[in-house]
């Protein structure tokens, strides 16, 4: 399973980026949801927070700063999810590899540059949105009704409940590492990171 990643850093915005090495980025129009789009020979631009193909001639990807980008690499096919706390509280990873296993097998995936759960603080709604049972596991409150989210462990718990066991974080945050990654929250800026992966 050959495989080769693209992480774009600052300054370049990851909106602008229409092909690497001379082969096309493919990109979902993301909405914050659970759908899974599959990328073949043509592609016409729809709706969803996950990308997958089985085209060695393509890149695919996704936009963030800040959600979390994830990368998966299975036997014959790739995929790039995009997993914002709205996607991730939809399932869009487990739905993703769910998606893929219908097809082929996975190995492992890759989280990339996205808050930390140090960084990201949310507000009771985004707690309460959450079943009891992960709340323990995804929060620590931090006073004032407010709550450190860990968004990597969510997705990290979905590819476990999907049987994805290999996980390979970069570790790499948008607000401790923001002189390299945009962020959002950090700078309310409209640029993106650009996460892509390619079948070799
Ligand atoms: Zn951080």
């Amino acid at each position: 399973m050959r495989y080769e990643i693209f992480i774009s850093e600052k300054p370049i915005d990851g909106k602008e980026i229409e092909e690497i090495r001379g082969l096309p980025v493919i990109r979902p129009i993301q909405i914050h949801s659970s759908t899974v789009v599959f990328a073949g020979k043509r592609y016409f631009g729809r709706k969803g927070d996950a990308i997958v193909t089985d085209n060695k001639k393509i890149w695919v990807g996704v936009l963030s700063a800040d959600c979390l980008p994830i990368l998966v690499v299975a036997r014959g096919m790739v995929a790039a999810i995009h997993a914002g706390w709205r996607g991730t509280l939809k399932g869009i990873t487990f739905k993703t590899l769910k998606y893929i296993q219908t097809f082929t097998d996975i190995q492992k995936i890759i989280i990339g540059p996205g808050i930390c759960r140090n960084c990201y603080e949310v507000g009771e709604d985004v707690y309460r949105s959450f079943a009891p049972h992960l709340r323990d596991r995804l929060f620590i409150p931090c006073g004032n009704k407010k709550y450190l989210f860990d968004l990597k462990e969510a997705n990290v718990i979905q590819a476990r409940s999907a049987g994805v066991n290999i996980i390979e974080p970069l570790n790499l945050c948008t607000v401790c590492n923001n002189d390299r990654f945009y962020s959002y929250r950090r700078e309310k800026t409209e640029k993106r990171i650009l996460s892509a992966i390619r079948l070799l």
